[in-house]
């Protein structure tokens, strides 16, 4: 008989509880008892659903008030000098939020998940010092809601010094020994608290390319973890890609089990060969943990079926891909989506693993209802069929595609370019949206209410972009924007537009702290039935004698900020999209809109995990948007922005992305980056922002001067471009006035020299 578990649970709460208290009592509404309280009731329901659900593994230790990289920090004791003298809450939030004194740690992304953790700061002389509270409470709090299969849940060693950063150029690595004995101390606390204890170590870092470097510290270290105490069982825990250089040391070492993920890594068929000859446990992950559309079961068993002719039953376990973290929790409160029966979220995803169980296991399934069984066949039998997801027109079109790339060459088109927009040289422009205030969400939020009339909504909005020209013009900027008043999130103002899209009412996932995302879902063929931009945008144009940006989200960042379907490549769907964008561009400048930027803020994001799988992603990404803005003339001017300037290793594709304009972050980064542009000998226009929009300070012209003067000894003043790093909506009008005043000031004081 295989048994089932859950990697870990979401912990924010199905109504974002979690969220709401952590947000009252940092706003010092509320005391930290309150926040406590939230927490207890919320890990006991996390709980009870999976006992309902007769999970056979259920994890502890996977709940946190904020982060569990964070939590790490505070059981090894790694916290940074600056941080000296504080404990309890007041240490860990200002570890993650900063305080009076000191800025907060660092955050970035969860591998390729849209989840971010505070990384750890690390240098020489760090001490680590166990402090095991938070994991011995939440074990005794486990036990005592009924949890009597409880596995305890870990960050690795190895995985957390390999994404811990240094502040004095130290190896983080180096600490490796120091910090297993510090794991070493904590198994043997968690060794007393039961007769057996199962410890799931999550090493999430060896289904990256570092595998290769840092497979061979794992059979000293975890033999080591392993032989502590006999009553302690350890799962080496994987997710998100294959984990081979991994398994091939488990196999050879003292661990009981090893985790790897079927739904993200295809086959797994060279690491189920070397677990063939072992003894070693198998947790395969069947249940996507990262998507939210319904398992098919049948063809899940399948997959059982295969990994049982290298495993026996008894060494086998079948759970969640990954931690359901990155799903939301609950159709419970969706009553008005059209799609939900093609959708499983996290608690639906329990009891999908409950069948899956009974499907492998045999035995009947009236214990659990069979009518479960029966609607996930039909939910997966509609899903081939249904006339809402299968547009035999978009596929057609997506089948007859020849035409990838503009009709005239880069070269050609910048002169055609620059003769008809007259721009002074060092043009100046912004990335998009204004300051996004009160009035202006309150004004949509009616609207989307039906408590005011389409018309004094119009007028509201139009009034919002008539005082950002004015703005503008006032200011002196030389392209122009709207402003983005209509547009409270960059993709779901698309997918809100486009057919084939659905959105939850309650599908919210966290990304950090106590900030939640609810991404749109991408469940069909997708189309554009509708101009989506060209009325706010020809207003706006309307308005103004300077040339309007039009402003639109590109393909491959709709595409990763939404969840998308599985039953298709993605490359295909993002062929959809493009066409969509495609169709827009194509309206917008027979509108007579001249300049078009197309935003890839998430366009890094989505880079595989494995060097392997790189030119497949990016052949995609850069054909997709290619074919996005290839309706074009050559007289329209294409721009691109991206949230980031590590180009170093992907400078070609974005060159290949052929945008005759790209406006990038580099304010916080530095100008050394920049120098890639020039050693490479990158063709088009670059608009590196001059600076930090994440910041509410106000540069001063002096500064700005001196960025642009640092900018021209790396590109030469024909190449470009004066912006600031990013939109502009999360900033208010004062702070934003003066900054781009100084702005342009800066910019004639170097045009003038
Ligand atoms: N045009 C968008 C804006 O200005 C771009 C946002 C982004 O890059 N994240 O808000
Ligand atoms: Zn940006």
């Amino acid at each position: 008989m295989s048994k089932s578990f859950v990697t870990g649970f979401p912990r924010i709460g199905e109504q974002r509880e979690l969220k709401f208290a952590l947000e009252s009592f940092w706003a010092g509404k509320t005391s930290f008892g309150e926040v406590e309280k939230v927490a207890t009731e919320l890990k006991k329901r996390h709980w009870n659903y999976q006992i309902d659900a007769k999970v056979d593994l259920i994890s502890v230790n996977d709940f946190s008030y904020y982060d569990l990289m964070l939590d790490n920090i505070v059981t090894f004791g790694a916290i940074p000098p600056r941080f000296a003298g504080l404990s309890g809450y007041d240490l860990y939030f200002s570890m993650a939020r900063g305080n009076a004194n000191s800025v907060a740690m660092e955050m970035t992304k969860w591998f390729n998940t849209n989840y971010h953790y505070i990384v750890p700061e690390l240098s020489r002389d760090v001490k680590f010092n166990l402090d095991s509270s938070k994991i011995v409470a939440e074990y005794k709090e486990a036990k005592e809601a009924g949890v009597k299969n409880a596995k305890i849940n870990l960050i690795g060693p190895i995985t957390f010094l390999a994404l811990s950063k240094t502040t004095d150029g130290s190896n983080a690595l180096d600490h490796l020994d120091a910090l297993s004995s510090e794991y070493v101390k904590l198994i043997a606390e968690l060794s007393k608290l039961d007769n057996e204890i199962i410890i799931q170590i999550d090493e999430p870092i060896f289904v990256t390319d570092r595998a290769a470097e840092l497979a061979s510290k794992i059979v000293p270290i975890y033999d080591t973890l392993a032989s502590v105490a006999d009553n302690v069982k350890i799962i080496f825990m994987t997710y998100f890609e294959h984990a081979n250089e991994a398994v091939a040391q488990v196999v050879k070492s003292k661990i009981w089990a090893i985790g790897l993920d079927f739904v993200h890594a295809a086959c797994q068929e060279e690491a189920l060969k070397l677990l063939s000859n072992s003894d070693k446990v198998l947790f395969a992950g069947l249940i996507d943990g990262r998507n939210v559309w319904v398992s098919n079961l049948d063809a899940k068993a399948e997959i059982v079926n295969k990994i049982k002719a290298f495993i026996p039953d008894e060494r086998l376990y079948i759970g969640t891909s990954c931690s359901l973290l990155h799903v939301p929790y609950t159709l419970k409160y969706e009553e008005n989506l059209s799609i939900k029966e093609w959708l499983a979220f996290g608690v639906e995803k329990l009891t999908e693993l409950r069948l899956l169980k009974k499907l492998v296991n045999g035995g009947d399934f009236c214990e659990i209802g069979s009518s479960l069984i029966e609607a996930n066949r039909s939910a997966i039998a509609s899903r081939k069929t249904s006339e809402l997801i299968n547009d035999i027109n978009v596929q057609n079109r997506v089948k007859s595609l020849t035409k990838f790339d503009r009709d005239t060459a880069y070269e050609e088109r910048i002169k055609i370019q620059k003769a008809t927009f007259n721009l002074p040289e060092l043009p100046t422009t912004t990335i998009g949206s204004f300051p996004q205030t009160p009035e202006l969400r309150q004004v949509r939020n009616a609207y989307k209410k039906s408590l005011i009339t389409k018309e004094s909504y119009e007028s509201e909005i139009k009034k919002y972009i008539d005082d950002c020209i004015k703005f503008q013009e006032e200011c002196g900027l030389d392209v122009l924007v709207h402003g983005e008043p209509e547009r409270n999130d960059m993709v779901e103002y698309f997918g809100e537009q486009l057919k084939g899209y659905a959105f939850s009412a309650n599908g919210w996932v966290q990304s950090y702290g106590s900030r939640c995302v609810k991404p749109p879902l991408l469940f069909g063929d997708v189309s554009r039935p509708a101009p989506m931009t060209v009325d706010w945008i020809t207003y706006a144009q309307s308005r103004t004698s300077k040339i309007m940006k039009g402003m639109l989200t590109g393909p491959v960042t709709i595409l990763n900020w939404s969840f998308v379907r599985d039953d298709k490549p993605r490359s295909e769907i993002a062929k959809e999209l493009a066409l969509c964008i495609y169709d827009e561009i194509d309206d917008l400048q027979k509108a007579g809109i001249k300049i078009i930027q197309v935003d890839e803020a998430a366009f890094k994001e989505g880079y595989p995990l494995r060097k392997e799988n790189i030119p497949a992603y990016e052949k995609f990404a850069v054909d997709c948007f290619k074919l996005s803005v290839c309706a074009a003339n050559a007289s329209t001017q294409i721009h691109t922005h991206m949230c980031y300037s590590e180009f170093n290793d992907i400078i070609k594709t974005i060159e290949a992305m052929d945008a005759d304009v790209i406006s990038i972050e580099t304010a916080r980064s530095g100008n050394e980056l920049l120098k890639i542009f020039k050693s490479v000998g990158y063709k088009q226009e670059v608009g590196p922002g001059v600076y930090d929009i994440h910041s509410p300070r106000i540069p001063t012209v002096e500064e700005i001067a001196a960025q642009i003067n640092a900018l021209l000894e790396v590109l030469p003043k024909s190449q470009l471009w004066i912006n600031p790093d990013c939109g502009l909506k999360t900033r208010k009008w004062p702070e934003v006035k003066p900054s781009l005043e100084n702005m342009v000031k800066a910019v004639k004081i170097i045009r003038m020299s």
